[in-house]
């Protein structure tokens, strides 16, 4: 039997096994990122009068009518950015397959893509799938800068795709706009398309403010920008997202789309169009909740002495491992887990080279005494000896 090596020779995620872990030994789960809580319930009631009353059967293609209005009215508010709803914005089931379908829209066999490590997972092996050649470009702690003679050299005029995730997962930097203009720069300078991953465009921290790659002079020609309702209105199971960016890109895109799940459930989608044009103030009030969350949780592991890193955006917030042991971060999550009771992720996997191995990612989108709770069992691990 043979089969595709990408996917054969792919380990279980790290999430998958912490998660599992985590299970085994009853542990608090700080470790995957999902929220622990539904997002609003107006919009819970607008899926399920759909499910009731319908529409039930294929909705069109490139998406409910309603929600591409919807989509391209918010970029607008937001962003100021301009996408025609008929031809430049399209909704997928999740992110995942806006990344699946914009990867394999714009990668050939030998094509470079260049991926910005730390790296979310479903990136790289995406690419390989499709034939590309990856071109790591390594930022490094503590402040995962992108610098210009990196972008430089990992940028040439042989790049088919940049990959920008920001805000940041894992690290949960908020790239700055000088960083944001070097990419552009690069970017000028080559043939290259930008795929921006920026799911977590509504979770910026201390009145940090997201700038969209597609926003800077010369970038909207060549940047196709996704986003994710599960991470906006706290719904990952939901898995409605979506592209935009300009028709010529977007009709490559679409046509992978319509071959990879041609749509997505239609109340799903309905319920989505509802929260983007009556809840608002949910994205809002999550960011300033999952802010204080950060400080509360960064505040408790500064003092059992693991060395946090500044966390700007997104759920999640990084910290060093040096003073607590000598275990690199695989083997320290695993000890905590089933010693200390609380899952958190190691940062390697995010990392082609498997280093730095020195820190751990905890979520914190969580309710407050899930995180006390992760608190006081941590508190009594490391102080026990
Ligand atoms: N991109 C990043 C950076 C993510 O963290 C995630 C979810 N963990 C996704 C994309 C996928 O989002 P979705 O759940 O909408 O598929």
């Amino acid at each position: 039997m043979s089969a595709n090596p990408v996917f054969a020779g792919l380990p279980t995620t790290i999430f998958t096994t912490m998660s599992a872990l985590a299970n085994k030994h009853q542990a608090v789960n700080l470790g995957q990122g999902f929220p622990d809580r539904d997002g609003p319930e107006s919009m819970r009631a607008a899926a399920a009068k759909v499910l009731m009353e319908g529409p039930n059967q294929y909705p069109p293609m490139r998406g409910m009518p309603q929600l591409r209005q919807a989509i391209a009215a918010h970029a607008l508010r937001l962003h100021g950015l301009t996408y025609d709803a008929e031809s430049e914005v399209l909704v997928t089931t999740g992110a995942t397959e806006a990344l699946t379908d914009t990867l394999f829209a714009f990668l050939s066999p030998g094509d470079e893509i260049v991926l910005i490590e730390p790296a979310f997972d479903v990136y790289r092996p995406l690419a390989l799938a499709a034939g590309a050649v990856v071109k790591s470009l390594t930022l490094s702690p503590p402040h995962w800068r992108l610098t210009p003679e990196a972008l430089k050299a990992a940028i040439t005029p042989r790049t088919r795709v940049v990959l920008l995730n920001n805000p940041n997962n894992p690290v949960g930097r908020v790239f700055t706009p000088e960083e944001l203009n070097d990419l552009a720069d690069a970017v000028r300078a080559s043939n290259a398309v930008v795929i921006a991953d920026e799911v977590y465009e509504h979770l910026t921290f201390d009145d940090r403010k997201h700038i969209c790659f597609s926003s800077l002079p010369g970038m909207r020609e060549r940047t196709v920008r996704i986003g994710s309702a599960g991470k906006i209105f706290s719904l990952t199971g939901w898995r409605v997202g979506w592209v935009m960016g300009p028709k010529a890109l977007m009709d490559v895109v679409t046509n992978v789309h319509q071959f990879v799940t041609f749509a997505t459930p239609p109340a799903q989608q309905l319920g989505v169009a509802h929260g983007l044009t009556h809840e608002m103030e949910f994205p809002l009030r999550l960011c300033r909740e999952l802010q204080d969350n950060r400080d509360f949780l960064a505040e408790g592991l500064s003092r059992l002495g693991f060395d946090v890193l500044p966390a700007q955006g997104t759920y999640f917030l990084t910290a060093g491992i040096g003073k607590l042991g000598a275990d690199k971060d695989r083997a320290f999550c695993e000890r905590m887990v089933v010693e200390g009771g609380v899952a958190a992720i190691p940062l390697s996997p995010f990392f082609s080279g498997g280093t730095p191995d020195i820190y751990v990612r905890f979520a914190f989108c969580k309710q407050r005494a899930v995180l006390e709770e992760a608190l006081a069992r941590l508190k009594a691990y490391f102080n026990q000896g």
